[in-house]
C-alpha cells in the first residue's frame, strides 16, 4: 500500500483540511499519511483524529524553513510530540516571524509597482495567522498582476531565492531545526534534497543531527532518486519520501501517495524516534 508522507493542510499552506486529506487518503486505499505543515503543528490535533475516523496511520509531522548558503533547507519532522511545550513555544515565535517576513515581502512587492492590501493578506492567511509565498502570489494572481501563462515564470520573479521581492527565512536556523525536534521526540528529515542539490550542505547537515533525506520526491530525476537513495544507504540516514501535495486546483503535481517510499520506513523511523526518546539517537556518521 501507498504512502505519503509530506501533504500540507489549510493550517499552513495547503488548500485542505487535516480532515479533508485524510479523508482523500482514505479514498486513495493509502495506509499511511504524514501532514506536514511548514513552521506549525496548528493541523496536528485534528489530522490524529480523523485518521481514528477513517482508519488511515497519520504520522505526526512537521516542515520547518529555514536557508542554507545560497539554498533553502527544509526540515522535516516526524513523531513529534506535538503538544510539547516547547514545540508550542517554537511554532508561535515562528508564526510571528513569518508575519513580519510576510510584511517585508509584500514592502518589497510594492517597491516593484506590485501593490497589495495588507488587510487582504492578513484575511487570505491561513487560520492561524501562517503566511508564505504561496499566500502572496495567490493574492497577485487574484488582483491580476500574474498572466495566466506566467505563474511559473513569475513566481520565480518574485519569490526565487534571488527573486524581487524574497526574503529569507531568518527567523531560525537548520541546526535549530532539526535540534527542537530531536528535542521534541521526532526525527528530522532533509526535504527534498535535490531542491538544495548541494552534497557538501547534506554533509553538513548529517553532522546537525539529521537522521533522513527524502528521496522519493517528485520533482527528482531517476538520477537524483538514485545518487540519494546510494548516499542515504552510505550515511546510515532513513531513505523516506513524499508528494509535498497542497491541494490547490490548478496544482500540476502528482496525487496525494503519487512518489510513495517504500512501507518499511514506517517502522524505520518509528524506531529512530524511539532511539531519540531515549537519548540515544544513531550517530551521525563522520564526514
Ligand atoms: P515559504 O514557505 O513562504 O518560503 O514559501 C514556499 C512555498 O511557496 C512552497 O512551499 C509552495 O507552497 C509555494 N511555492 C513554491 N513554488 C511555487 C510556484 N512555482 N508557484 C506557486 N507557489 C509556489
Ligand atoms: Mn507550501
Ligand atoms: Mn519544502
Ligand atoms: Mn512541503
Amino acid at each position: 500500500m501507498a504512502i505519503d508522507l509530506h501533504v500540507h493542510s489549510n493550517a499552513s499552506d495547503g488548500a485542505k483540511t487535516p480532515r479533508g486529506l485524510v479523508a482523500e487518503a482514505a479514498r486513495m486505499g493509502l495506509l499511511a499519511i504524514s501532514i506536514t505543515d511548514h513552521d506549525t503543528v496548528a493541523g496536528q490535533a485534528a489530522g490524529q483524529a480523523a485518521g481514528v475516523e477513517f482508519g488511515v496511520q497519520v504520522i505526526p509531522g512537521i516542515e520547518i524553513s529555514a536557508d542554507i548558503r545560497q539554498a533553502e533547507a527544509h526540515i522535516l519532522g516526524y513523531y513529534i510530540d506535538y503538544a510539547s511545550d516547547e514545540l508550542q513555544a517554537l511554532t508561535h515565535r515562528l508564526i510571528q516571524g513569518r508575519v513580519r517576513r510576510g510584511r517585508q515581502m509584500f514592502d518589497l512587492l510594492r517597491d516593484h509597482a506590485i501593490k497589495l492590501d495588507w488587510d487582504e493578506v492578513i484575511k487570505g492567511a491561513s487560520p492561524e495567522g501562517f503566511i508564505g509565498r504561496g499566500h502572496l502570489f495567490r493574492l497577485m494572481i487574484a488582483k491580476g498582476y500574474v498572466p495566466e501563462d506566467k505563474s511559473r515564470e513569475m513566481f520565480l520573479k518574485y519569490f526565487a531565492k534571488d527573486g524581487l521581492a524574497y526574503v529569507e527565512h531568518f527567523y531560525i536556523t537548520p541546526a535549530e531545526a532539526i535540534r527542537a525536534i530531536r528535542q521534541a521526540g521526532g526525527v528530522p528529515v532533509l526535504a527534498h534534497p535535490g531542491r538544495m542539490n548541494d552534497d557538501g550542505a547534506i554533509y553538513g547537515l548529517v553532522k546537525e543531527g539529521i537522521m533522513g533525506i527524502e528521496v522519493f520526491y517528485p520533482s527528482h530525476t531517476p538520477q537524483q532518486e538514485a545518487h540519494y537513495l546510494a548516499m542515504a544507504r552510505q550515511l546510515g540516514l532513513i531513505a523516506t519520501g513524499g508528494t509535498d501535495y497542497h491541494g490547490h486546483v490548478g496544482d500540476r503535481g502528482v496525487s496525494m501517495g503519487g512518489c510513495s517510499p517504500p512501507e518499511e520506513v514506517l517502522g524505520q523511523l518509528w524506531e529512530a524516534a524511539t532511539k531519540v526518546r531515549a537519548g540515544k539517537p544513531r550517530q551521525p556518521s563522520a564526514h
